[in-house]
């Protein structure tokens, strides 16, 4: 498969014209093409030489990511369902305004978007991992989901959330060349410190991003602060147990790297007092932010979000240890904001479809 004109960097595209023998500048004009005024084709590029078009539509490939449904909900958060060049299907989020969402100010536009199609990790709260893992995607089609919902929706997009479907440090080749476009000046120009990347927790490709030049902030899933209740909800802690988890965060703290917590509050199943006084001594560990997030409900499975009251004890338990912790309104709960759910729900409708024909 060619690679796609998306995840084209721009260091690499003046090798690949310097080979040609055509001037350097040309980079910089082909990255100004396809990622500030977002042409989704070589010929579109009418100052460029017919030759040198053709010799880049013969080395490239060119979007075929089409959206096929978008949801607005009540609050205006919105999502979008895409197809892929295969067929597969993989979904983004665009959240307008969100005071804590990870700290960030309010008048952010974020996009929570997708890295793998499926995924392999099985979180029990999460419906991406209810039929597994199919494959990565490319550098180009995770920049594609911000390219296209900027279109769609007319937003401009100023903060990126790796939340979506997939693990992306499974995906972490991948992963870092499309951060490296959207975070370039001549690609997207949106800055590291907008840029988050959400594991479940591995820890050798942690210890890997240790050493990484690239710039980002890494969120880690916790949702539960001892083995036992961690292992009940995600499989990979049977992996990396907490202790191999955590020395692996140590390390890559103490290479002067920031990391914030995510704990998805679940009643009767991490919202205990202990499961708060356990959480804060590992923040304190790392001198971590806690983002608290109510539990979003999945069609079939059957866990339940604690109530107000209770949600808002935990975090007061935390910031009685002296650790910082948001507790996130759930936003996007009327459509299904949760990662996989749409596609999940979109999937289940075609195969009926296909049986009823
Ligand atoms: S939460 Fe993330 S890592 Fe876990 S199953 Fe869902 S997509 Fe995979």
């Amino acid at each position: 498969m060619k690679p796609s004109l998306t995840g084209i960097i721009l260091e690499e595209l003046a090798d690949f014209l310097r080979e040609r023998g055509a001037p350097s500048y040309r980079a910089k004009q082909i990255t100004d093409w396809i990622y500030k005024k977002r042409v989704a084709s070589f010929d579109a590029m009418t100052d460029l030489p017919n030759e040198l078009r053709a010799e880049l539509t013969a080395e490239f490939d060119t979007p075929k990511t089409e959206v096929v449904r978008v949801l607005g909900s009540k609050d205006t958060t919105q999502k979008f369902l895409f197809r892929l060049r295969d067929q597969n299907l993989i979904e983004s989020v665009l959240i307008p305004a969100s005071p804590a969402l990870y700290g960030q100010p309010s008048d952010r536009r974020t996009i929570c978007v997708s890295s793998q199609v499926g995924c392999a990790y099985g979180c029990k709260f999460c419906a991406s991992g209810l039929e597994g893992w199919t494959r990565n995607l490319d550098a180009g089609e995770i920049v594609e989901q911000l390219i296209a919902v900027e279109e769609k929706s007319g937003e401009k997009i100023d903060n990126v959330v790796f939340m979506g479907m997939g693990e992306p440090l499974a995906n972490l080749k991948n992963l870092l060349r499309a951060i490296r476009i959207i975070n370039a000046s001549w690609g997207l120009g949106i800055g590291a410190r907008h840029i988050t990347v959400s594991t479940s927790g591995l820890a050798p490709q942690i210890r890997e991003l240790a050493n990484e030049s690239t710039q980002f902030r890494l969120a880690l899933s916790l949702h539960g602060a001892t083995d036992e209740v961690r292992g009940q909800i995600m499989p990979v802690n049977r992996r990396y147990p907490l202790k191999v988890l955590l020395e692996a965060c140590d390390y890559y703290v103490a290479k002067k790297r920031r990391m914030m917590f995510e704990y998805i509050l679940i009643a009767g199943v991490n919202d205990t007092d202990e499961q708060a006084r356990e959480l804060a001594k590992i923040a304190r560990r790392l001198s971590a932010k806690i983002n608290l997030i109510p539990y979003n409900t999945v069609e079939g499975l059957e866990w339940s979000r604690p109530s107000r009251a209770r949600q808002k004890g935990f975090q007061s338990i935390l910031r009685r240890h002296g650790v910082v912790a948001t507790l996130r309104r759930e936003k996007g709960h009327d459509i299904a904001a949760a990662c996989g759910q749409l596609r999940l729900q979109t999937k289940q409708a075609e195969r009926e479809l296909r049986l009823s024909v």
